[in-house]
């Protein structure tokens, strides 16, 4: 197993967050912690390759659409379908509206647990409900009734993976080998050496 520190996962920055002006707010929040920029890129990207990246986990469809039957049920409403994948294609092609309406913003962050940490600070997928404290809890006030009531995508600012499995996918998707640049960062010395060594002269 490769140590911790090497860990990585890919965040998005939505077209709302550039709109927003909060790219160097959503940045920070993870420079803060800790952890380490090793890709980064402006793109507008075309619909196709928006439902590609949803899709990268084949079981994506069935999950979205079985999660969201669940979170109408549980607020005592009715679900637009029953079948999960019709649920799907809806959300999907909203997203692929939404994600090409403007520039995106790829990142790659690496450190100890990137992928936890990043889904941390990011926060639940429904800004009415994400912590306070998080990126999604802080910065947007958009709800799935609002949304769904409008017919679009939910507006949560950021994309970030589920998984170390989904953090490759998605890396892959979105970067080619050569624009990801290994390098050390001084920091890493206290928050990952063992030893300290060299700290006092
Ligand atoms: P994330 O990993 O926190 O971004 O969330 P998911 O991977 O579960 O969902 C991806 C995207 O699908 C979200 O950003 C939403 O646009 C949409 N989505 C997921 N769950 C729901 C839901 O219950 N209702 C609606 N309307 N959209 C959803
Ligand atoms: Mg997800």
């Amino acid at each position: 197993m490769e140590h911790f520190k090497k860990e990585q996962t890919f965040v998005l920055i939505k077209p709302d967050g550039i709109q927003r002006s909060l790219v160097g707010e959503i940045i920070g929040r993870f420079e803060r912690i800790g952890l380490k920029l090793i890709g980064l890129k402006m793109v507008l990207p075309d619909e196709k390759f928006v439902e590609q990246h949803y899709t990268l986990d084949p079981e994506w469809r069935r999950i979205t659409g079985e999660k969201t039957i669940k979170s109408y049920r549980d607020k005592g409403k009715t679900p637009p379908s029953e079948d999960p994948f019709e649920i799907t294609a809806a959300i999907l092609e909203r997203l692929k509206t939404y994600m090409t309406s403007s520039p995106v913003i790829a990142m790659v962050w690496q450190g100890a647990h990137a992928v936890k940490i990043v889904r941390k600070l990011v926060g639940g997928t429904e800004p009415l409900t994400s912590d306070v404290g998080t990126i999604r809890g802080d910065f947007v006030l958009d709800s799935y009734e609002m949304s769904d009531g409008d017919s679009r995508s939910v507006r949560n600012l950021i994309h970030a993976s589920g998984s170390v499995e989904e953090a490759k996918k998605e890396i892959s998707h979105w970067f080619a080998k050569d624009e990801l640049i290994q390098y050390r960062l001084v920091q890493e010395q206290i928050l990952y050496d063992v030893n300290l060594d060299g700290l006092l002269k």
